[in-house]
């Protein structure tokens, strides 16, 4: 491997431990849920997704877990974790 190849792999693997250095802006994903899958999206800070609660509540289970695995690395608006 090439020096300039091992340069940017450590310095990947120290990005990697600066989660704040990453802002997700846009992104869906598919979720599989307890009894079906569901299509998770988040798009200029607004969360949406199929799933029935969610359409009643405005944010639901996949919502949620979402921003727990991406914590810090969406705006702070956003977050409902206290
Ligand atoms: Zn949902």
């Amino acid at each position: 491997m090439d020096y300039g190849m091992i340069g940017k792999i450590e310095k990947a693997k120290r990005y990697a431990e600066e989660r704040e250095r990453i802002r997700f802006m846009s992104f869906n994903v598919t979720f599989d849920g307890d009894n079906n899958p569901h299509t998770t999206t988040y798009e200029n800070g607004e969360w949406t997704c199929d799933c029935s609660f969610f359409g009643s509540r405005g944010v639901c289970s996949h919502t949620m877990a979402l921003e727990r695995i991406l914590a810090g690395m969406l705006p702070e608006s956003v977050s409902t974790d206290s």
